[in-house]
Parts: structure tokens; sequence; C-alpha cells
């Protein structure tokens, strides 16, 4: 079977984490001639004209704002990520992190989604969850510190299922009150506290659709800056097809055959399947593909 690529994963640079304790090392490294840098504009990064690529900055063209380190390139090359209000002059275009996902089919993405989820994160955090009161940048960007209580914060994952349903050759796809007309993904959730993968997917699937099922089984993650989940994909066996929506989380569902879902990917279907950068494409291809 061939793995298709998941969006947003698979990047190509060396997170160099020995690094980010190293306040000298860091500097050194935003001082070298061969440092380069992805702006972010309102979260939004820069692409190159023409949109095939990232657009990497050199210090000098940098605007004023806060620089994450995001690792080494193949030849050692050190990348950073920049929060802030490029230069007109630059040969570049903020694009919406969506759209530059879909446009690399390959590992730059992932670092799309390592700069986004990590600046979006210092946004909304320059104040201890403890205490109140500021905290500051450490670790090149990987933990805040507050000043006042001592507290450490560290950039946030948050975990979803996302998982097909199947019973004798037929999947369940739902459609979600704020999704196009027409538009139909897998059911997804976020995992509780308390809970082990399994769960999240058997709870989900009985609330957001009355289902029971069983046998689940883990098939692959992404991560989704969006801002900062972690799709975990699964699939799980029904034991029956009887549905009970909850029509504020599911406005439509219904239960597609392997053939149904390879028309819908190839966009010859009466509902439309969701794209390549989305790992429910993932789940419905890899369960349409098998014999
Ligand atoms: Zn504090």
């Amino acid at each position: 079977m061939t793995r298709l690529h998941l969006g947003y994963t698979g990047a190509p640079l060396d997170k160099a984490d020995h690094m980010r304790r190293d306040a000298a090392a860091i500097q050194a490294a935003r001082m070298h001639p061969s440092a380069r840098f992805l702006i972010l504009d309102d979260l939004k990064p820069l692409m190159a004209e023409g949109g095939t690529d990232l657009f990497w900055a050199r210090r000098s063209e940098i605007p004023t704002g806060l620089a994450i380190f995001l690792g080494l390139n193949a030849d050692g090359e050190p990348r950073f990520a920049v929060d802030g209000k490029p230069d007109d002059d630059l040969p570049a275009r903020a694009t919406d992190a969506r759209a530059a996902g879909a446009l690399l089919a390959d590992g730059r993405a992932a670092i799309i989604a390592q700069a986004r989820s990590v600046l979006d994160w210092h946004r909304r955090h320059g104040f201890c969850a403890n205490c109140g009161a500021p905290t500051e940048v450490q670790k090149a960007g990987y933990s805040r510190l507050c000043g006042s209580c001592g507290a450490e914060h560290f950039p946030r994952v948050d975990p979803v299922v996302i998982m097909l349903a199947e019973k004798d050759g037929l999947a369940l796809v739902g459609r979600g009150p704020r999704f196009p007309a027409g538009f139909f993904s897998a059911l997804a959730g976020f995992v509780e506290p308390g809970e082990s993968l399994e769960e999240a997917v058997a709870r989900e699937l009985h609330e957001e659709a009355g289902i029971r099922v069983h046998g689940v089984r883990y098939g692959a993650s992404q991560p989704w800056p969006f801002p900062s989940s972690l799709m975990m994909g699964a699939f799980a066996t029904a034991e029956g097809f009887e549905l009970a929506l909850d029509e504020s989380e599911i406005a439509e569902a219904r239960w597609v055959s392997r053939e149904e879902v390879r028309a819908a990917l190839a966009g010859e279907a009466d509902w439309k399947a969701p794209p390549p950068l989305a790992i429910a494409h993932w789940l419905l291809a890899t369960w349409a593909g098998r014999p």
C-alpha cells in the first residue's frame, strides 16, 4: 500500500533541542551569515512569489518581533521564524497557513505548522496562568518563565481524535453544521482529560452519531496548527448502522461504500471529501484502498 503524505508532517529540519538552552549558541546562530528567517505576518507565512516555496528572509530583511528557533537544515544552517510585519519590498506574499500548507505537498509544510503553532502560543500566553504576572520567553521560544512565581509554561498541543467507523464494507462520514454544503468528512473531537485514545474515539462516535464501536485501530497522526491540534486518526468497527445525531455537532451523516469514497476523492460523487492536506483524506483513502 502506498503511504500518502500527511499534510504538515515530515519537517526537513533538525530541531537541535540541545541548542535551545544555550543562549550564546542561539545568538551566534541568529547572527550567522547562513541564518534565514520565515516571517509570519499576523500568523500568515511568507511564500516566495509564485507560491512554490517558503520565503526565507535574511537577517537584514526581518521586522522587529519575536524570533523563535526552528532548527538546522540539512547543511547545518540555522532557521528561525519571526512574528512581525514584513517590508512591502520583499518578493514575497503573506499566505493563509492552510493555503500555504496545501501548496507545499511535502515536509516544508511542517515548518509552517511548527512556526505558526509556537508563535500563536506566545501571542496568547504573555501572562502566567498560575499567578497572572508577565512571563518571559525562554529556550529559544519553547517555554515561558514567570518572573514572579517561577512557573514554567510550555507550548501546548491539543490532542484530537478523528475517526472512521466502519461496518460490513460501509464507513460513516458526517457534515458539521458549519461545513460547506455537500462536504462530508470523518467525525472528530477533542480528547478529554482522563481517557485513552481508544476511549475518546468510542465516546465521540456515541455522542455525535449514537453508535457503539469496538476494535479501535490507530492509523496515523498529523499536526493541525489552528492553533495547536494534534489530529490522531483511527478506524473503529461499528456495532450497528442506526444513527442518532447530535445536531449541534453533525448536521447530516451517511454510510458510504469504498466505491463511493473513491469517487468522492476523485471529485466524481454527489458529495465532497476533504482535501489531501487533511488527515481525513488519508483516512478515507486508506480505507477505500483496502481490498
Ligand atoms: Zn506566575
